[in-house]
């Protein structure tokens, strides 16, 4: 019955430099966010010692009938937040939602027609790296080379052509609104199922600020850690004659004992977002990113598109002459994590690529407004002046943990 700290010294050290370094700096991932004590209580809970393989109701395991609660909240919790026929809150991750998803909906060697990965879709929308890629004939689409948004003639153009299973949207880089009754309507005229995966914005749609695929895709998947500012885990929303065939493909078909404490903190998490201070979080995240943009572009950047509708920016370093693996690099020295991105008809490899993405949901999650952007924007390119001056960036460093101790994260547990 030893405290952490007592029992495994190591790794209480660990988590407190972890927990310190995420107090200390500026946390700018796009995919990333800060959950609250109280969701992080709920994973932290014995609800983690419990097997509950099955449904609510409907278990392999006896002693399920406290778990059966929790996980009946997170669903229902879940379906009113979207407005969905069907919840499965048991997906370990975002990339489980959507193999599942497609298990319901595809055979092998059926056709996928998704966003391109060097164009901001994911690994799981038919990478040839991944399972998607390896399963599927998968056609890539990509964006409009004057605007840099979708292309959704082309996505009809492709749907004709090639006349696939599923249409999946979505996307891990996309700066712009997604229009889904276009994609519906491509979908509807060949036949094929649309599959949203709204993980990046899960949480600007539950607070209506981005418009919701629910009503218009056959399946919508997400995670439950980026906008939505729940624990790591999975999600999926279905019109109710999926419903079945989703689960089974859940469990049994490729998972096996639902993470009851994870779907305890999904279903805090929820709860969170059916309070009004998150409809105002939501529309803070997309006014600092707003604010966060012209500020870049202020220090002389560009950002494809030529900015953002959401919670997240691509910025092409080109102008300044840096690749994204540089910039990374520097930024990371002066406190500051992003990550290195492809832009579109990016020249350079994906290790090294001319961009990186920027987001604003955890530092608003900290109280930063748009007075802070401009500060923000001003690090970013201070430390982007000086890429190769360690003493620079260390400068940089000191002046992001003053602006963070304003804004203090987990206060005692760092
Ligand atoms: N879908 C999108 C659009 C994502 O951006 C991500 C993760 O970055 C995933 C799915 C996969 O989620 P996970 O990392 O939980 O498997």
């Amino acid at each position: 019955q030893k405290p952490l700290a007592e029992a495994d010294p190591d790794i209480a050290r660990l988590i407190q430099e972890e927990t310190r370094r995420q107090e200390e700096g500026l946390e700018l991932i796009a995919s990333e966010n800060f959950v609250s004590p109280a969701v992080m209580q709920a994973m932290g809970s014995p609800l983690t010692n419990k097997y509950a393989e099955g449904y609510p109701g409907k278990r392999y395991y006896g002693g399920c009938e406290v778990v059966d609660q929790v996980e009946q909240i997170a669903i229902d919790r879940a379906k009113a937040i979207f407005k969905a026929d069907h919840a499965n809150v048991q997906p370990h991750s975002g990339s489980q939602a959507n193999m599942a998803a497609y298990f319901a909906l595809m055979q092998p060697g059926d056709t996928l027609l998704a966003m391109s990965l060097n164009f901001g879709g994911h690994l799981t929308h038919g990478s040839p790296v991944n399972f998607s890629g390896k399963l599927y004939k998968v056609v890539p689409y990509g964006l409009k080379q004057g605007d840099e948004t979708i292309d959704y003639d082309e996505v009809a153009r492709l749907a004709k052509e090639h006349g696939p299973r599923v249409i999946m949207a979505g996307a891990s880089a996309y700066p712009r609104v997604i229009d889904f009754v276009r994609l519906k309507e491509i979908a509807d005229s060949v036949n094929a199922s649309l599959v949203v995966d709204m993980a990046h914005i899960a949480g600007l749609v539950a607070a209506g600020v981005h418009p919701s695929p629910v009503p218009h895709a056959e399946i919508v998947t997400s995670t439950t850690h980026k906008t939505l500012r729940g624990p790591r885990g999975g999600l999926i929303l279905a019109k109710e004659q999926h419903a079945k065939v989703l689960n089974s493909q859940i469990f049994p078909g490729i998972q096996g004992g639902p993470l009851e404490h994870v779907i305890a903190a999904k279903a805090v998490a929820f709860g969170e977002a059916q309070k009004p201070e998150f409809k105002a979080y939501q529309q803070q995240i997309v006014k600092n990113a707003q604010a966060l943009a012209e500020g870049l572009k202020s220090a002389g950047l560009r950002l494809v598109s030529g900015g953002t509708d959401n919670h997240l920016m691509l910025v092409d370093l080109r102008p300044r002459k840096l690749t994204g693996r540089t910039a990374e690099e520097a930024l990371g020295k002066a406190g500051i994590t992003v990550n290195k991105n492809m832009i579109p008809w990016d020249p350079e490899k994906p290790m090294t690529t001319s961009g990186i993405r920027v987001g604003t949901p955890a530092i608003t999650t900290r109280g930063m407004g748009v007075a802070e952007m401009a500060t923000v924007a001003k690090l970013i390119s201070a430390a982007l002046d000086a890429p190769g001056d360690d003493a620079a960036l260390a400068k940089v460093k000191g002046e992001v943990k003053e602006l963070c101790k304003q804004f203090p994260l987990y206060p005692g547990l760092g």
